[in-house]
């Protein structure tokens, strides 16, 4: 019987920092959490896929935290990296256009049944669609809400994460 194993990593990640606009080079730090999981198959026991599971964990707190200080205001001039910003709200782009279209396909629904006196009816027709409409909505301005997150510290600011760095 296949088990999944859970494990969880947190720690610092660093990345080294250069600024587009003014060129300050630099080193981010952010303190990242990341989970995964691995399925135990049958010859593999649990420990085997615990460290795969912490593997993959650490692989994907990496690869956000790169993510985030790539994103993160330079220390210097206090400019983003556009290109990292573009690619990070693009991202979002398809859940709020693919909403749009839904709950403005579902209230032209609504509008046109209620113009017939059916508003009832129009609601009952189109509720589904502007359901899913307003969810991708809702996901597509969370996912954007969360595109320029904080808690990135450069090391010409604070180098208090460096400081038990032994590596
Ligand atoms: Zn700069």
């Amino acid at each position: 019987m296949p088990t999944v194993v859970h494990a969880t990593r947190r720690g610092w990640v660093y990345a080294p920092f250069t600024c587009e606009h003014c060129g300050h080079a630099d080193h981010g730090a952010v303190y990242m959490q990341a989970s995964a999981g691995a399925q135990a198959g049958l010859v593999q026991d649990l420990d085997d896929s615990r460290d795969l599971a912490l593997g993959t964990a650490h692989g994907n707190m990496e690869q956000a935290g790169d993510e985030l200080i790539a994103l993160a205001p330079c220390p210097g001039c206090g400019l983003r990296d556009e290109l990292a910003v573009r690619a990070f709200v693009a991202r979002a782009k398809p859940w709020l256009a693919g909403g749009g279209v839904l709950v403005s396909v579902g209230l032209a629904g609504a509008g046109y049944l209620a113009s017939k006196d059916a508003l009832f009816m129009g609601l009952v027709v189109t509720g589904p669609l502007l359901l899913i409409g307003v969810v991708a909505l809702v996901v597509g301005l969370a996912k954007r809400l969360r595109s320029l997150p904080g808690g990135v510290v450069f090391r010409s600011v604070d180098p208090r994460p460096w400081a038990g760095l032994h590596q």
